[in-house]
């Protein structure tokens, strides 16, 4: 099986073209190609030597996943289906606004934490992605965004926000999703503040997450203010309290200088309730924080219903009067099913993916 070169940084490609007796620069040469001029094979890289792209094939690929389907809402909102090399298949999503554009990355195939109103969770885990597949993620947004926009769009094709937070648990594939986070950063001049990655709340990766004092943002899916609801909603990450997880947040904080998002999905009469919203604020009081708001779409089948407006306004009142700043995302790409937790596939008959529910939505 050939090395991918998508996922090795310039000083690595660097490193291999040395490796074949030839100068450093071209390393320069091959990460400009892969990184920023999309090319998916070495016949495309015009100014490299005949004799080298000879003798990188032999060993190496570029590494680009397949584009399967692609969904475009009204909106703007894209919704790709691609195939790893393996066959492996995951969505990502492009989300272009007037200031910005982004795109949220899946780290995992299908994922291991199995929330119960999530589909994705559902589907159970296959394995983790790769550096190279993750970042891969953000060239097909791109590439299909500048495939769709008119020729005076194209200048706001660019990705410069990207968030973790499709399919799988950014922070159960650590390592990847740190060398994705550098190849964001340095490869496509991504800034780091631009970053966000959302975890279920894997405590011992928050903690290891804060001695790397990245700028990233961390977003942490709570949903439950108490240990007892939370097992209910997220059965299998009851190791953690919410006390042990807000106590590695203060520490994300203390290291990093950063304020953590919380992120909290509302279930009509599950979690909604004035009492949680109270218990919230005891759990989040002393620590620089934000509080988004993800209004729930029911999923077929999960048995969970979204919260009224009322209710919603009235949960998010009890977090503000307590001086915690709070959030509610708008939904994206509904006319797409790309809408929070709807994020499905159907091709021949058989569901291949869902992003998680955090996926499509903005602050
Ligand atoms: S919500 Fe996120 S962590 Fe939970 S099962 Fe879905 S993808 Fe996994």
């Amino acid at each position: 099986m050939p090395t991918a070169l998508l996922g090795l940084n310039t000083e690595e490609l660097r490193a291999l073209v040395q490796e074949e007796g030839e100068p450093a620069y071209r390393g320069n040469q091959l990460a400009e190609w892969v990184y920023r001029r999309g090319a998916r094979t070495f016949e495309e890289m015009t100014n490299l030597p005949d004799t080298l792209c000879v003798q990188l094939k032999k060993k190496y690929e570029v590494g680009r996943s397949q584009v399967v389907t692609v969904q475009h809402s009204r909106d703007g909102t894209a919704k790709l289906l691609l195939a790893m090399c393996d066959g492996a298949r995951v969505e990502t999503v492009g989300l272009p606004y007037a200031d910005r554009f982004s795109c949220c990355l899946s780290t995992q195939v299908g994922c291991p934490v199995g929330c119960v109103f999530c589909a994705t969770g559902l589907s159970g885990y296959s394995r983790n992605l790769t550096a190279g597949e993750i970042v891969g993620q953000a060239l097909a947004v791109q590439e299909e965004a500048q495939n769709y926009s008119s020729q005076i769009d194209k200048r706001s094709c660019r990705i410069d926000h990207v968030t973790f937070m499709g399919m799988g648990e950014p922070l159960l594939n650590y390592a990847a999703t740190m060398k994705a986070i550098q190849l964001l950063n340095r490869e496509l001049d991504i800034a780091m503040r631009h970053l966000t990655l959302s975890t279920v709340g894997f405590v011992p990766g928050i903690r290891r997450l804060a001695q790397e004092q990245l700028q990233i943002t961390l977003a942490v899916s709570l949903h439950a203010p108490t240990d007892n609801l939370r097992r209910r909603l997220i059965p299998k990450m009851v190791k953690w309290s919410v006390a042990e997880i807000t106590d590695a947040c203060h520490e994300y904080v203390q290291q990093t200088g950063r304020r953590v998002t919380f992120e909290y999905c509302l279930l009509g009469g599950v979690n909604d309730r004035i009492a949680e919203a109270r218990e919230l604020t005891s759990l989040l009081h002393g620590l620089n924080c934000h509080v988004n708001l993800i209004p729930y779409n029911s999923i077929r089948g999960l048995g969970f219903h979204d919260s009224s407006p009322k209710g919603i306004r009235a949960f998010r009142e009890v977090l503000s009067s307590a001086g915690i700043q709070v959030t509610q995302r708008v939904q994206r790409g509904p006319d797409i099913d790309a809408a929070c937790g709807q994020l499905q596939q159907r091709i021949t008959g058989a569901v291949f993916n869902e992003l998680s529910l955090q996926s499509i939505t903005q602050r």
